[in-house]
């Protein structure tokens, strides 16, 4: 038995206690930042780094520089600006640089007199008069001689409250210092060490470099996380987080479920009472879920495809194959007015095949509403199309194998539980189907979704056109209402969108009834309609109706259209305060339009001035209708923890690693994952562990 073959037991690492200067208070800051073992205290990686292996001159610096320092005093004063201060005068021949200190001692003072030499640290800035450094670190020094730089780059770690950066550097550098000796090959993990950019760096070499990297160390590509020491410890992260999805994954599939026949009839008469032909994609993925519910475990499928590619019909195909077996199938929606929608599109198609449909919503009567639970928990309901209110104590299912949730970037994780836990019925999991609008690159998708299979519906039904988009000031909004006015006039329906970022429901509605009641006044001849959050669930339905079948020529709307509301001859949308949206928000809604067989548009209004990330967001949506691109810049501008809506499960919380950045190594991470898992199962969980330590709880959907 090699030392891979060995399991390491969480005893193979010496306790954080073994080091000088870890008492019991120490030892609670550690804990908070997870800290337990020497290992731990390895892979705690400094966020960034200051360069005090150099001195500068003066006159070489630029605001923003953060660096050594030295020179003469050549005059010092205390004054009373709007409070009391210390300033020195600091020259090295090269330049004058002005030292500012609000808090000081006397003694401070009389140290910094003229003529004392000085060595400081500091980050420069723009002050009134030329540069100045605001309490920079500093010592006086009786001559010139004495003064010494560090020996490497000063690491900054991330820390908590009460727990000081020099403590943990004298930390690492003593475990920095354990790692000379004989323990060392248990940190390596790795059978072989991956090859990154050219080279082979082991995991010590990359610990060493990265916790005290040397003066000549490139500080440019330290500084933006694209060194080969931090690559090769991103890679291993990247790695670790694989590896734990691919274990979530096998663990999941260890749970049985209801294997579904492949009948299709009742599929078969859908698809052939379809107007359309369903487009490849289309029909690639319902094969690939149809194979899945055959299995004896849960499908865990995700299928993405952006706004208006058909994702209701994947959805309708899973239900009805489940269905035909005997079983029920739920469709969650994100929200209200997209439920009611699917409940009205669902009908449509089950009706003429006898499928029996029930709905939950949470504004039922009481009566209404547990009649539906009956139902569903006799079975005599079942499809069952339905918001969060499925998760209400007291529904039960007679026989759900499936659960399809929509629009999937909408729920939160701890909704997608709940309803997965109420689908398991003894030993019994229900099949999964998540559907997203949310068009992420392939590599990340694969990495963020490791755990699930994953389909692209890649390609929107034929003869769509693209929404052109411009962007309109408030100062013009008189001419786009005279734009909506006459659109109307001449048959074509249109969204005005109401939306408030920060402020409450409650004010957006109120916005969108203002807006409501201004264009209802100075619009003759246009009939327009208000839909809100607000409006119980009949009156929102019944303006959707109107809407729908022409009665209404445009809609005031707030948000509550962003998803998936479906109708085909509206070809104008308007998006108020257009600046303070996402782009993801942007994209959902202007997805709207479009769906017809009209050239459509999108007036984006916005006030100025627009900050640097607005202009960029409007730009981008005025330059492309292709949610992909639309969600590469969207990646840039937020980061994908964001733009996953993961954040608050602690998955994609990376120490060194960054998705998007080290993306290119996500092959060579997919290829070593696979390596391990047949060849050395026991390195896995020493890589878990390591990197993501006790938190394992993450990443289930
Ligand atoms: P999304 O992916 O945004 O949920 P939908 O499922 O709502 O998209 O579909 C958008 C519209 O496109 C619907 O009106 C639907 O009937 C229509 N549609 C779906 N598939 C096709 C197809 N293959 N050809 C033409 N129209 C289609
Ligand atoms: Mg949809």
């Amino acid at each position: 038995m090699n030392r891979y073959e060995r399991s390491l037991s969480s005893d193979t690492f010496p306790p954080v206690t073994v080091l000088k200067g870890v008492g019991s208070k120490i030892r609670g800051h550690l804990q908070r930042l997870r800290i337990y073992t020497l290992q731990d205290l390895l892979f705690h990686l400094p966020i960034r780094y200051q360069d005090r292996t150099r001195i500068r001159s003066i006159g070489t610096l630029q605001p923003g520089d953060e660096c050594v320092l030295i020179g003469t005093v050549e005059h010092s004063e205390t004054v009373y600006r709007k409070r009391r201060m210390l300033l020195a005068s600091v020259s090295d021949g090269t330049g004058r640089i002005l030292l500012r200190f609000f808090y000081f001692s006397k003694a401070q003072h009389e140290n910094l007199a003229s003529g004392a030499s000085i060595r400081c640290f500091g980050e420069v800035r723009r002050g009134v008069k030329g540069l100045e450094m605001v309490h920079p670190e500093y010592e006086v020094h009786p001559e010139r001689a004495a003064i010494k730089v560090e020996d490497h780059l000063t690491p900054i770690y991330p820390t908590t409250e009460g727990l000081h950066q020099l403590i943990l550097r004298r930390l690492t550098t003593q475990a920095l210092r354990w790692l000379e000796g004989d323990r060392v090959p248990e940190l390596d993990l790795l059978p072989v060490p991956p090859e990154i950019d050219g080279q082979q760096v082991s995991i010590i070499e990359a610990l060493r470099f990265v916790h005290r990297p040397p003066p000549e160390a490139n500080t440019q590509a330290l500084a933006s996380g694209v060194h080969v020491m931090q690559r090769r410890l991103a890679f291993e992260e990247l790695l670790a987080q694989q590896l734990s999805l691919h274990k979530l994954r096998l663990q999941i599939q260890k749970q049985p479920a209801i294997p579904i026949a492949p009948s299709g009839r009742l599929y078969t008469q859908v698809v052939e009472s379809l107007e359309f032909d369903l487009t490849a994609a289309q029909l690639r993925v319902i094969e690939a879920v149809f194979a899945d519910l055959e299995n004896p475990y849960p499908m865990l499928r995700l299928v993405q495809g952006d706004v208006g590619s058909g994702k209701t019909l994947i959805a309708l195909a899973a239900c009805l194959q489940v269905i035909e077996a005997g079983y029920q199938a739920v469709v969650m929606a994100p929200t209200e007015i997209l439920a009611e929608q699917h409940v009205q599109v669902f009908s449509n198609w089950l009706t003429p095949l006898g499928v029996q449909l029930g709905w939950l919503s949470g504004r039922m009567t009481a009566g209404k509403s547990s009649e539906m639970k009956a139902q569903i928990a006799n079975g005599q309901a079942q499809a069952i199309v339905g918001t969060h209110a499925l998760f209400q104590q007291g529904v039960t299912f007679k026989s759900l194998a499936l659960v399809v949730v929509d629009e999937q970037h909408r729920f939160g994780v701890h909704q997608r539980l709940a309803l997965r836990e109420k689908g398991i019925q003894g030993a019994l999991h229900p099949h999964q189907l998540i559907m997203t609008a949310t068009p992420i690159p392939r590599t990340l998708a694969m990495t963020a979704y490791a755990d699930l299979d994953y389909s692209v519906i890649d390609e929107l039904p034929p003869g769509r056109k693209p929404v052109s988009t411009i962007a309109v000031p408030q100062e013009r909004r008189h001419e786009v209402v005279a734009r909506v006015s006459s659109a109307c006039r001449h048959g074509q329906q249109a969204y005005w969108v109401c939306t408030l970022v920060e402020e409450s429901e409650a004010m957006q509605c109120q916005a969108a009834e203002d807006v409501y009641r201004e264009l209802n006044s100075c619009l003759e001849g246009v009939t327009v309609g208000l839909v809100h959050g607000r409006m119980k669930g009949k009156e929102k339905n019944a303006v959707m109706q109107d809407f729908a079948h022409r009665r209404i020529d445009l809609l005031v709307a707030t948000t509550v259209i962003e998803v998936g509301v479906d109708v085909a001859n509206a070809s104008l949308m308007i998006i108020e305060n257009a600046e303070r949206l996402g782009l993801a928000q942007l994209h959902q809604l202007r997805g709207r339009v479009g769906r017809g067989s009209r050239e459509s548009s999108c007036v984006l209004l916005f006030s100025s001035p627009l900050t640097q990330n607005a202009k960029l967001r409007i730009d981008t949506m005025r330059a492309t209708t292709n949610g992909f691109r639309i969600a590469q810049v969207d990646l840039e501008i937020r980061g994908p923890g964001e733009v996953l809506g993961t954040r608050q499960t602690g998955m994609l919380q990376l120490r060194i690693a960054n998705i998007l950045r080290d993306q290119d190594l996500i092959p060579q991470v997919q290829e070593c994952a696979k390596m391990l898992f047949t060849g050395h199962p026991h390195q896995v969980d020493a890589l878990i562990d390591r990197w993501l330590g006790k938190s394992m709880e993450f990443g289930q959907v």
